[in-house]
């Protein structure tokens, strides 16, 4: 599996706007974002600010470019596997920017951070990575697996005496989960109830926009 590697502070101010992509730092002054709003390198004050030119205008296409740069790094997925979803969304019925995000909500890494068992995807990424997790009772480390309806993702048992594992359902049950998720945080466990409506993924994603770019 290949993954960004490098700072990923550095996505946020090249972003412009926090994606939160550190679990709880990101909600501490230590957040790289808070510190220096603005685009990194040599001319990051005065270049760039989430993709607009030096005018301070955008064209169409920088928005459409930035907003599937935005939803690709806010899930940690690389341009040839965003793609590929967006390929698998357009052969779908209904609408292919709903699809879109509906096929990065259940990626298992998503699922994980969504149920509260990791404090952010790139954690959840890599506790699946590490055999942590199981789905319908087998063993998964491919965090990019697309889970279905009724699905069930629980830690692994042997998983359970390690020290994060101990605490995690108290930390579970302080975070919230969308009602398309069914937790259970004594068990460790959680099923898909059914795939997320428009309004349970996050809003300030612009699927429309991801969709304009792969259409030119
Ligand atoms: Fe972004 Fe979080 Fe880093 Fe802040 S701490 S810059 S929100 S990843």
């Amino acid at each position: 599996m290949s993954k960004n590697i490098g700072p990923v502070c550095k996505l946020c101010r090249r972003e412009g706007e926090k994606l939160y992509l550190k679990g709880e730092r990101c909600y501490t002054p230590k957040c790289a974002f808070e510190r220096r709003p603005f685009a990194p390198g040599q001319h990051g004050r005065t270049a760039s600010r989430g993709g607009r030119g030096r005018s301070g205008r955008e064209s169409d296409y920088l928005r459409q470019l930035r907003a599937k740069q935005r939803a690709r790094r806010v899930y940690g997925v690389l341009e040839r596997q965003f793609r590929r979803y967006y390929e698998v969304a357009l052969q779908r019925r209904g609408l292919t920017g709903l699809n879109l995000l509906q096929i990065l909500e259940s990626r298992l890494d998503n699922v994980v951070y969504r149920l509260g068992y990791a404090s952010s995807r790139a954690q959840a990424r890599l506790m699946v990575t590490h055999g942590h997790f199981v789905v319908n009772e087998r063993r998964m480390d491919v965090p990019s697996m697309l889970l279905r309806e009724g699905d069930i993702v629980s830690v692994r048992e042997g998983s359970h005496e390690l020290e994060y594992f101990k605490v995690l359902g108290e930390q579970a049950d302080a975070r919230t989960s969308p009602g398309w998720l069914n937790k259970d945080t004594k068990q460790l466990s959680g099923v898909v109830q059914r795939l997320p409506e428009r309004a349970e993924i996050d809003g300030s994603l612009n699927e429309q926009l991801i969709v304009e770019y792969y259409s030119r």
